[in-house]
């Protein structure tokens, strides 16, 4: 036995760097945080050597005592950490992401050609909940599934929930699917599970930005007008890369046994124990009062964010943010989200363009998305977010300074800002 270092010096000097990225520089991604040591070393350990296709009690491999132990601690966990009753919440916890985590339960209460309708992706939904574009199916769940996406009110960028009653009535679907990844206000579970019921669909949630704020109660709660909760379990949730489905057993029988089946053998093999052991850790840290006043700060901080940048005159969607994250429109300045995404990048600030609603082309979004969940675990708080604020600022600033420059092509934008002085201090700035 080697340690990495000795066995393999060019990945260690890759994971060394990518150390170094995520502490010296400012975190900002909307759907990243920094999961806890203890976590890391459950992902890292011997269980990824253990094969346990099936569920505890009832395998397809022999020796898995443990890890049966192992499976059922996280699902007891998952249960605890959102607040829910076991006699009338499942949940399976081997999906392998979040984009799996929905094709599973599409597998398991769809027929193929079904009507879906999620939150449409320049409005903030994900590609998962059923993206096409005028000239191609894109997802999967677009591809088997009818999808007649809803979207946010162009003008007040809130989720249209007339619009979608009225659509629904005319489409019919057997699902409507609510969460997203770049939306900045809280959802109205109530509302969306009338129109579901006038139609016999199921209410899908996809808390994956938001599962850590409704674990920590500073979120609505989907749990009470859903049929379904999906999750990743590494955004504000602070977990390994993986997926949860919640499903509710007191109304329909059969549900427990669709998903399981849909997971595996459905759609995936072999579960990956390691990730399972990583989630039981964050869902054991989740469950902590700490992990309560850490989901408030993520609030806050995002909240202290808005407030400067509306203070100086920006265009926030919705004018502000009730959770993680804040969509900045930056078509009021003539920037796109592609040109302040590079300059940041190379000023050690990590963020990405987004598309605000409005946007006529998905390939030039005119904004850019900013989250919170990170740095708040690197315990930084209002004062700090003020600072990124300024941060952000000067990048819009040097932006509009260097296309004045270099007119609006991205390539002679970043040619350059390579170069320019300003983009310089900043990086040395921010680190
Ligand atoms: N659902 C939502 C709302 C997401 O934001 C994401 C990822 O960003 C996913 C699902 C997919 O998760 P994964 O990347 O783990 O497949």
């Amino acid at each position: 036995y080697q340690p990495l270092a000795e066995a393999d010096p060019e990945v260690q000097r890759i994971i060394d760097n990518e150390t170094y990225r995520q502490f010296s520089g400012l975190e900002l991604i909307a759907s990243e945080n920094l999961t806890s040591l203890a976590t890391m070393e459950a992902n890292g350990s011997i269980l990824t050597n253990k094969y346990s296709e099936g569920l505890p009690g009832a395998r397809y491999y022999g020796g898995n005592e443990y890890i049966d132990q192992l499976e059922i601690l996280c699902q007891q966990r998952a249960l605890k950490a959102f607040n829910l009753d076991p006699a009338v919440w499942g949940v399976n916890v081997q999906p392998y992401s979040g984009s799996t985590a929905n094709f599973a339960t599409f597998t398991a209460l769809l027929q193929p050609q079904d009507r879906i309708m999620g939150l449409g992706l320049p409005s903030g939904g994900h590609l998962t909940h059923g993206y096409y574009t005028a000239k191609k199916k894109i997802s999967a769940s677009s591809i088997y599934f009818q999808s007649f996406p809803y979207q946010v009110d162009t003008k007040t960028g809130y989720i249209d929930y007339e619009g979608l009653h009225k659509n629904a009535d005319l489409f019919k679907p057997r699902m409507i699917i609510c969460g997203g990844s770049a939306y900045p206000r809280d959802w109205d579970y109530a509302k969306l599970a009338e129109t579901a019921k006038g139609q016999g669909a199921y209410l899908m949630a996809d808390i994956a930005h938001i599962s850590g704020l409704v674990a920590a109660q500073v979120q609505n709660n989907p749990f009470e007008y859903c049929d379904i909760v999906t999750t990743t379990t590494h955004k504000t949730l602070r977990g390994p890369r993986a997926g949860l489905i919640f499903f509710r057993k007191d109304r329909d029988s059969t549900i427990e046994g669709r998903i399981n089946a849909a997971v595996f053998p459905a759609c995936q093999g072999g579960p990956h124990n390691n990730t399972i052991a990583g989630i039981a850790v964050a869902l054991k840290q989740a469950a902590d009062p700490a992990f309560k006043t850490y989901a408030a700060q993520v609030i806050k901080n995002s909240q202290a964010i808005a407030k400067v940048l509306s203070s100086k005159g920006y265009k926030l969607q919705t004018d502000g943010s009730e959770n993680h994250l804040i969509l900045w429109d930056l078509r009021p300045l003539g920037l796109t989200g592609s040109k302040v995404e590079e300059i940041c990048d190379l000023a050690h600030i990590t963020l990405n363009k987004n598309a605000v609603s409005g946007d006529t082309s998905a390939l030039v979004p005119g904004g850019v998305r900013i989250g919170t969940g990170a740095l708040t675990s690197r315990s930084m708080t209002e004062g700090d977010m003020e600072k990124v604020a300024e941060f952000l600022h000067r990048v819009v600033q040097i932006s509009l300074d260097i296309q004045k420059v270099s007119g609006k092509k991205l390539v002679d934008f970043m040619k350059v800002a390579r170069d320019n002085d300003a983009v310089k201090q900043l990086n040395k700035d921010v680190e």
